[in-house]
């Protein structure tokens, strides 16, 4: 196999606040791995603060395609395949994801069966995606709201002061039910809960990451009295974090460019599962590729959030189809990406 990678800055819509802060690109990678006549596309996304950049992609991404290169590296097994790309160093997530989702793109085009059908995924089960919107003025977040056309949901940003000035702008124009992401930004537990019951009057269905990520106690303190799910995202990355949060919130946000890719997201939704847990769909600003290889994850998940590529501008691949609410699943091979 021979693989290869080059950088790019994904360039957002609007600047994107959160309660940690705000920026306007976010770097990637996207990457191909050829076989004979068919080429596999991935892509790593890489917001600043999981600590990846362009940089430590290509220094993990040079070692890989050694890996891939050598003549015992087959595609028949993706899982065995990514454990060994996952014992090159520790970290790199979202450079193992570039790797994980053109590995699978591959083998779908190779096996000419679209992505879900080889995971064995059901598109009847796909859930609603969200649409987010970061923290802004009223006027801001009027405009991105009428740019969210197509989506049933919406998503937005909490974790600041304004938190709920910001779901009575949003109630000014619309009653889409709303997803909150607090960013880790609530830190007085008694102040959270009557928040988060006054947000579940405001039709505002599920809670992610309200407290700091190594704060399991407040985590678990809250998701004992909530009306509403608790989804652990930043205080979860992958598999092996899965027994620490367990009991602490009522459900996992899983992310590709957290979790290395497609092979262990599919482990951790089963794993969850076993575990009782309600299970969330995420994604980072990724262009079409990274959003539509975790489209095929989300029948898994009562939750999705996959909107990533309608965030950014320069996104080089067609945007997915949306039905009612939801991404639909193509039936091309692989992920059944095209160009833009
Ligand atoms: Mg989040």
């Amino acid at each position: 196999m021979q693989f290869s990678y080059r950088p790019m800055l994904l360039e957002l819509r609007h600047p994107f606040r959160l309660a940690t802060g705000s920026r306007t690109h976010t770097q990637a990678m996207l990457t191909t791995i050829r076989l004979g006549d068919h080429i596999g596309i991935g892509e790593a996304a890489m917001p600043p603060y999981y600590g990846e950049t362009q940089e430590t992609a290509s220094a993990f991404l040079e070692m890989a395609a050694r890996l891939l290169a050598s003549p015992t590296s087959h595609l028949d097994n993706i899982d065995d395949l990514m454990r060994q790309v996952d014992a090159i160093a520790p970290g790199n997530n979202a450079a193992k994801a570039a790797v994980d989702i053109a590995l699978h793109d591959l083998r779908g085009k190779i096996s000419e069966k679209p992505l879900w059908q080889l995971l064995g995924t059901n598109p009847d089960q796909m859930p609603k995606t969200s649409f987010t919107l970061g923290m802004d003025t009223p006027a801001i977040l009027r405009k991105k709201l009428s740019e969210a056309t197509g989506f049933h949901l919406i998503k937005v940003k909490l974790g600041s002061a304004d938190d709920r000035q910001i779901i009575r702008t949003i109630r000014e124009v619309s009653d889409l039910p709303i997803y909150a992401d607090a960013n880790q930004g609530w830190h007085d537990r008694n102040a959270a809960l009557e928040l988060i019951h006054w947000l579940a009057e405001q039709q505002v269905q599920l809670i992610e990451q309200p407290t700091p990520k190594n704060d399991l106690d407040a985590a678990a303190w809250l998701t004992e009295r909530s009306p509403l799910p608790i989804i652990a995202d930043e205080s979860f990355q992958r598999l092996s974090d899965l027994d620490r949060v367990a009991n602490c919130f009522h459900g996992v946000n899983i992310k590709l460019m957290k979790c290395t890719g497609l092979s262990e997201g599919i482990q951790i939704a089963a794993a969850a599962r076993a575990r009782g847990l309600k299970l969330m769909v995420g994604c980072m600003t990724e262009t079409s590729c990274g959003i539509l290889a975790a489209a095929t994850l989300a029948p898994l998940c009562d939750f999705a959030d996959i909107d990533g590529c309608w965030l950014i501008q320069n996104n080089p691949f067609a945007l997915p189809t949306l039905e009612e609410g939801r991404v639909v699943l193509p039936n091309e091979p692989g992920l059944g990406l095209s160009n833009a």
